[in-house]
């Protein structure tokens, strides 16, 4: 059986239609199928339309969080529930082809454990966020070796590759950089990125922004290496202002004034600052780690023969 996992945050607009067009996608294909929406704390009729298209088509079960806890831990709660022997997870709004998943599904028949959804082309935008999202995916690359430029969080897994990722002892995940982690057999499927149907992205620059932060965070501890580098450059710089001053001082020249040796100190202040906040940053996250909250909250369930 294929076990799909559908998070939803505010997606009343897109429940049934995600789960009608699924379904029959994968009733044509003769796979076995469960649909697994789990309602990320939605503020809106969300919960309601699950509840609706489970008693619609009996193949489809719910899961509602107390509370927003974000995508990562939808996708983990549903992948928890799963009861398949192959479980994929989807975006609701259906930018992620429900289409492919036949496809998939017969990639992992012939032995691949993972199977990463990779996008065509990328939706448009501006050539800042290009940027960005260029400096984040090198970054991410480089510490999880592989190319992440195209990665989404559309894939196919085996259960084994659920498993291990269930298993995994931290809070925080980041499921699009975890899967490919665990080094089971994978391999690519190309889609297009569809438009959003209705609603809009629940991200904001600043959101992405912190995903991305913390998607590095818990990758790599490299960006901490900053700090080292940095240090070694300001105290270069000191050696060499040193020397100079001295050599200038011996031969009667003039001497950088005061106002020189405050902005000196300023910038130095600065990075003193940056790198402390950074630093702070990893600390932050090991403090969160810790504390060993549970990920999520399940609050309600819906379905047939819920046994959760
Ligand atoms: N989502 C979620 N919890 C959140 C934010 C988003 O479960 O806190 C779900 C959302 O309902 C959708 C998927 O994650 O199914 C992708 O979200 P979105 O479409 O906003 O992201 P984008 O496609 O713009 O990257
Ligand atoms: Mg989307």
């Amino acid at each position: 059986m294929l076990s799909v996992v559908i998070p939803a945050y505010n997606e009343e607009g897109t429940v049934a239609e995600a789960a009608r067009r699924t379904a029959s996608v994968l009733r044509l294909a003769r796979i076995p199928y469960e649909l697994i929406f789990v309602d990320d704390g939605s503020s809106d009729g969300t919960w309601d339309a699950v509840k609706a298209a489970s008693r619609e088509n009996p193949r489809v079960r719910g899961l509602s969080f107390s509370r927003n806890f974000g995508k990562e831990a939808a996708i983990l709660a549903g992948l928890e529930a799963a009861r398949g022997e192959c479980c994929a997870v989807m975006d609701c709004d259906l930018q992620h082809p429900p289409e492919k998943l036949p496809e998939m599904f017969r990639l992992w028949q012939e032995g691949w454990e993972l199977v990463n959804g990779v996008k065509t082309e990328r939706g448009r935008e501006s050539g800042f966020h290009r940027l960005a999202v260029r400096i984040f995916n090198r970054i991410l690359g480089g510490a999880t070796g592989t190319d992440m430029s195209r990665a989404s969080d559309f894939k196919l897994m085996d259960r084994q590759v659920a498993q291990v990722l269930l298993s995994l002892p931290e809070r925080r995940t980041f499921f699009r950089a975890l899967a490919p982690w665990t080094g089971f057999r994978e391999t690519e499927l190309e889609y297009r990125v569809e438009e959003r149907k209705t609603g809009k992205s629940h991200w904001s620059f600043f959101s992405l922004a912190r995903y991305a932060a913390a998607g590095i965070v818990g990758s790599t501890a490299a960006p901490l290496q900053i700090v080292t580098v940095l240090g070694c450059g300001v105290l270069l710089l000191a050696l060499v202002l040193g020397v100079v001053t001295l050599a200038n001082e011996i031969l009667g020249r003039p001497v950088p004034g005061e106002r020189g040796i405050v902005l000196l100190l300023l910038a130095l202040g600065g990075c003193l600052m940056l790198s402390m906040g950074l630093m702070g940053y990893y600390l932050g996250r090991v403090f969160a780690e810790v504390q060993r909250r549970p990920r999520y909250l399940v609050a309600r369930s819906c379905g047939p023969e819920e046994e959760k």
